[in-house]
């Protein structure tokens, strides 16, 4: 019911299938983010029309006032989103950084500006050696999450495809920090695959070490060392600003020679355009990254030639679609003009237009990049992706 087949290999590139028992999962592939069991913006059907073969939910936001009851209730998250294509849920633990040290510290899992190490008043997150502890964000009671629990939720959920629980560290975390961390998450999970009971669900480890190689490969060797179905990639990269991308691929180079090969690699939370690529040339497998829907709620489209803010003075009566070289329904039937109104006036239908757009640019982009392996041409396609893709 669950397997992954590996079609063709290209240096560290490969593309392949994954079949989970509600579908198959064409490789390297995207996996729009459908935080609270929805895509912020857009229908699943017209999302899975476009090439999306699975969607990733949140388990946080159906794990604090635990909502994963009434969904278990309800049949499971298939029932009850009412799909029947193939769905992940995460462990929570990356919320529980976007609380913590991300919120604190005002850094994602790769720094964007330079920022320091200043704490301000008391922690919402406690992160202990058998559990993580934090104030809700929903009502400011007090949650628990441990290993067991983020199972149990998940299990109750029944995405077919799990993570394990794991500590999501600052990519401003000192060495010592990450070391120590890594104990934890590799104690955990031990404690997560072992309290996986449905027999219909696969989980992925995660491995983690932030942006240092040789705890990278320490994980990469324990994680693999039990029985998971595949492995995210997790937490953050770069050890100082400015630096971060290039230790981002530095250490997926690592990983792509530690990780059995057989085994599917999901890069979690990162998606820009040219990390889709150069995480594919290194042998990454999945993808999943909220920026397509965030860009779209911001004004900003992907396009072939970078990315750019609609909403900008000049493209008042700019006549053109938001892409000449996309295909997509939006481009074919939208002016710039229209879209710069819409995102001007705020207007939900702009949103959900850009959304789609920005979908099918990413969806798109790995299609090309599938058949780039397949055909072996994946270095001269980065080369012309990236000469015309401007930041
Ligand atoms: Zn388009």
């Amino acid at each position: 019911m669950f397997n992954f087949k590996i079609k063709k290999k290209f240096g560290k590139a490969r593309t392949g299938i994954l079949t989970t028992p509600h579908g198959k999962i064409k490789t390297p592939g995207f996996v729009p983010v459908a935080t609270k069991g929805a895509l912020k913006g857009a229908r699943f059907k017209d999302i899975k029309e476009m090439g999306a073969d699975v969607f990733i939910i949140n388990t946080f936001h159906f794990y604090c006032k635990k909502e994963y009851e009434t969904v278990e209730k309800m049949g499971g998250l298939h029932k009850f989103l009412s799909i029947d294509y193939p769905l992940m849920t995460d462990s929570g633990g990356f919320q529980v950084f976007s609380l913590g040290s991300g919120y604190e510290q005002k850094t994602g899992k790769i720094l964007k500006e330079k920022t320091s190490l200043t704490k301000k008043g008391e922690s919402m997150v406690r992160i202990e050696e058998d559990k993580v502890s934090f104030k809700s964000p929903f009502d400011g009671n007090r949650v628990e999450i441990t290993p067991e629990s983020s199972v149990k939720a998940q299990e109750k959920l029944g995405a077919d495809i799990i993570f394990a629980f794991d500590e999501c560290t600052s990519p401003l975390a000192p060495y010592e920090y990450q070391k120590k961390s890594l104990q934890k998450t590799h104690r955990w999970a031990e404690q997560s695959i072992g309290a996986l009971k449905n027999k219909e669900q696969r989980m992925m480890g995660i491995v983690q070490g932030g942006g240092f190689e040789d705890l990278r490969k320490e994980s990469a060797r324990f994680i693999s060392s039990l029985p998971f179905f595949g492995f995210g990639i997790g937490g953050s990269f770069g050890e100082s600003f400015g630096d971060s991308k290039e230790n981002m691929y530095g250490i997926l180079d690592i990983l792509s020679e530690e990780l059995p090969s057989a085994k599917p690699r999901h890069l979690l939370g990162i998606g820009e355009p040219e990390d889709l690529i150069e995480g594919a040339l290194r042998g990454v497998d999945l993808f999943d990254c909220v920026i397509p829907t965030r860009f779209a709620r911001h004004g900003a489209a992907l396009t072939s030639g970078g990315r750019i803010n609609i909403k900008s003075a000049k493209y008042r009566e700019d006549k053109s679609p938001l892409d000449e070289d996309c295909s997509c329904l939006i481009c074919q039937n939208y002016k710039k003009s229209y879209l710069h109104h819409l995102a001007r006036k705020d207007e939900i239908y702009g949103i959900m237009l850009l959304t789609e757009h920005n979908l099918y640019f990413i969806l798109n982009l790995m299609k090309e990049i599938r058949s780039a392996i397949l055909n072996e041409n994946i270095l001269s396609f980065r080369e012309e992706f990236l000469r015309k893709y401007k930041h």
